[in-house]
């Protein structure tokens, strides 16, 4: 099978949403409905496996799947050997240290001796050694957050992203120990034949990463105020300039990072700019 690539996606969960929609805009289309574990897509050259997470880094690297959608955290906590091609912006979340609310904390000294659970044992194993705290881990695959109340540990390290599952539980976030987001991660013996396709989904995917990350602006401005304006929203080559029909006045496209928008949108205004449009941008190639 040299002529068609095989992606391990999440079956259900905090991943599968995100890394479906992001391959489907990448104009691929495929049929996943409920209870598939495999689907081939009918206009590009890929083939789904829809896994559990934790499965999905031993799939790449056993080369049965030729690259992954995985969260760094399980990645590493699986420490396969893997490529990671790509981070991804979705399923952002941090790996936290938390101990019962009414505790006093110091530092990460605290846990000296302590018991602590969680799903997570080589990366907390690997920040205790770095800190030099000897703890007893507690590897348990789920509800990491009740074993304080239950007596099982005296703390746990778990994944945290409102904080409102540990108050419920009468916990507090004390220490962050690691931070994470979806990855792309690839088989590195991938054959050249594949990774030519691999090149091809990945050209794809920049594409709709920079029209994300991208906004395209249309606005007006007295002609006077042109220089100022071009300098403001510079573009990919140059902003567009298009007379409007009262005398005077243009029309400047161009096209912003998203984050600078808000930066320069008041020095636009004073600048004279008005009528300001923003628009999305599905794809982008430069
Ligand atoms: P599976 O059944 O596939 O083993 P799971 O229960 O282990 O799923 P999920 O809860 O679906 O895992 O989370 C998948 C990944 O999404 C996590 O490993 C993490 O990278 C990320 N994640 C977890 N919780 C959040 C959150 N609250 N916000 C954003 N991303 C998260
Ligand atoms: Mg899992």
């Amino acid at each position: 099978m040299e002529n068609i690539i095989r992606i391990a996606v999440q079956k259900s969960g905090r991943l599968s949403e995100d890394s479906l929609s992001l391959i489907k805009e990448c104009g691929i289309k495929f049929y996943n409905g409920t209870g598939k574990l495999k689907s081939t897509s009918t206009n590009f050259p890929i083939e789904f496996l829809f896994l559990r997470d934790d499965d999905i880094p031993g799939y790449v690297s056993d080369g049965v799947a030729d690259l992954g959608i995985v969260g760094e955290n399980e990645l590493v906590e699986k420490n396969k050997e893997v490529t990671v091609v790509k981070k991804l912006g979705f399923s952002k979340c941090r790996l936290s240290l938390a101990i019962p609310k009414g505790e006093e904390y110091a530092g990460i000294g605290h846990f000296e001796g302590k018991s602590i659970a969680t799903s997570y044992p080589k990366i907390l194993g690997d920040y205790l050694e770095k800190h030099r705290v000897k703890a007893e881990i507690h590897e348990i695959s789920g509800s990491v957050e009740i074993a304080p109340s239950i007596g099982l540990a005296e703390g746990i390290c778990d994944i945290v992203s409102s904080g409102s599952t540990l108050m419920m539980n009468g916990l507090k976030e004390v220490e962050e120990i690691f931070r994470s987001e979806a990855v792309l991660i690839a088989d590195p013996k991938i054959s050249p034949a594949k990774q030519d396709i691999v090149d091809k989904l990945l050209f794809r995917m920049n594409a709709v990463q920079k029209g994300k990350s991208n906004k395209y602006v249309l606005l007006n401005a007295p002609n006077a105020s042109l220089d100022r304006i071009v300098s403001l929203i510079p573009g990919m080559r140059s902003p567009t300039i298009l007379p409007l029909a009262q005398e005077g006045w243009s029309s400047v496209h161009s096209v912003i990072a998203e984050d600078q928008f808000w930066e320069n949108i008041e020095e636009l205004r004073a600048a004279g700019a008005e009528g300001i449009l923003v628009v999305p941008i599905e794809k982008m190639v430069l």
